[in-house]
Order: C-alpha cells, then sequence, then structure tokens
C-alpha cells in the first residue's frame, strides 16, 4: 500500500468541487481543506476593516493581522474555517463576500500569503484541497488531480438551493451574474489563473448523480494508491 497522496479539485465556481473534497476526505481519512475558504476570509476582514485593497501597503498591513486556521466540528467531522479565533464557516458564504472575493483573490500579496499556508498544510499529505489553483500553483506534483465543470445552469441551480435557506431574498440572476463575474476574473486573472492542469482528470457532473461521481473519482484515487 502506497503511503499519503495529496488530491486536488480545482474547477469553476458552484461545480460541487467541496461535495466531492469531503466525500473523498471523509472516506481516505484524509483533511479536506477548502481554499477558497481563506480568500473568503480575507475578503471578510478587509471589508469589516474597510481595508482599501487597491492600496498594497494596507493589504500588506492588513495581512499580518490575519490568523487563518481549520478546525474540525467534532459534530460533524469537517474542517471549518476560523479567522482571528472566530469560525466564519456560515459568515464566508454571504453574497457580499461572494461579490468581493474575485478581486481581492487576485492581488499578489493576497495569493502569496494563502498559497504558503495551503502548501504548509499539505507538506504532511493526506490532504484533499479544492479550489482554482491548486493543481497547477499549490501542489503541481499532487497524485490526483481533478479537474472539474458542470453546465451553467445547474450550477446556478445548485447555488441558489444552497444560499436560499439562509437568504429567501436571494435570486436566481443574482447567483447568476456572481457566477459569471467570479469565472471571469478567476479565469482572467494575471497570477495563476484557473486553468485545468495538464495532467488533471476533467470531470463533467452535468448529468451525473452525486455517488456517479464519487465512485468516477474513488477509482482515480484508487489506482494512485495500490
Ligand atoms: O471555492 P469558492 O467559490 O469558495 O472560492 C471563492 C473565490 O476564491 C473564487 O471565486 C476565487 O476568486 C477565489 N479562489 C482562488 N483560488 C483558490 C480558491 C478560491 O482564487 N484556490
Amino acid at each position: 500500500m502506497a503511503g499519503k497522496i495529496i488530491i486536488t479539485i480545482d474547477g469553476w465556481s458552484a461545480c460541487g468541487k467541496s461535495t466531492l473534497a469531503k466525500q473523498l476526505a471523509l472516506k481516505l481519512g484524509y483533511l479536506y481543506v477548502d481554499s477558497g475558504a481563506m480568500y473568503r476570509s480575507i475578503t471578510l476582514y478587509f471589508l469589516r476593516n474597510h481595508v482599501d485593497w487597491t492600496d498594497t501597503n494596507e493589504v500588506k498591513d492588513a495581512l499580518k493581522n490575519i490568523i487563518l486556521e481549520f478546525i474540525v466540528n467534532p459534530k460533524t467531522k469537517q474542517s471549518e474555517i476560523f479567522l482571528n479565533g472566530e469560525n466564519v464557516e456560515y459568515l464566508i458564504r454571504d453574497l457580499i463576500v461572494a461579490e468581493k472575493v474575485s478581486d481581492i483573490a487576485a492581488i499578489r500579496e493576497v495569493r502569496e500569503f494563502a498559497v504558503a499556508q495551503q502548501q504548509k498544510i499539505g507538506a504532511q499529505k493526506g490532504i484533499v484541497m479544492d479550489g482554482r489553483d491548486i493543481g497547477t500553483t499549490v501542489f503541481p506534483g499532487a497524485e490526483v488531480k481533478i479537474f472539474m465543470v458542470a453546465g451553467s445552469a445547474i450550477r446556478v441551480e445548485r447555488r441558489f438551493k444552497e444560499l436560499f435557506e439562509k437568504n429567501p431574498n436571494i435570486s436566481l440572476s443574482e447567483i447568476k451574474t456572481n457566477l459569471e463575474m467570479r469565472d471571469y476574473i478567476d479565469s482572467h486573472r494575471e497570477i495563476s489563473p484557473l486553468r485545468k492542469a495538464k495532467d488533471a482528470i476533467e470531470l463533467d457532473n452535468t448529468n451525473l448523480s452525486e455517488k456517479e461521481q464519487f465512485d468516477f473519482a474513488l477509482k482515480l484515487v484508487n489506482a494512485k494508491l495500490v
């Protein structure tokens, strides 16, 4: 039996990356790391503290005051993100954060800050990390790389269902606009744009059930573990 490996799951917004990553982590006894939660938490900090993110010095100073930690919730067995000691797992899913996160994630200093921590967390292997640049920049040598895609309508619908539970005033068109805007910024930014790594396997889950998608991914993983 081979040792622990690194599994990366990148792809467009709301393709179901985190659902698959959590299932794989649970099955393998690995740590799940939601790299998007780091960018969302930094965004929350910038918004709360009125950081002018067009000013590099302000960004650098603000980053010095940010401590991010992933702590496993004993009830759900899932890791949740803490910003300076506060559990912000729920707050960072808000549309107010989603509207600004791609601009902030495009800033060089922010990416360097987040990527260094992601690489540190992954040094021991045994992790499943999802995001936009995990297979290309964070862990280019990862053993299993999955790139997820899904049709636009299904992605909007899935995200709507998630967010509607928290905010019944949210509209489909708001979500569609946000997903399109983030995908555009994420795939056109200068540093580590969203791309499929050359050695990533594409998984289109438009017409797949969660079980089918999981089985597909688990096969890829098992092939590397034997
Ligand atoms: O994965 P999630 O949708 O929560 O990510 C929120 C945002 O964080 C993305 O739209 C993207 O701008 C940024 N992100 C990134 N690189 C990652 C993960 C997320 O730039 N590895």
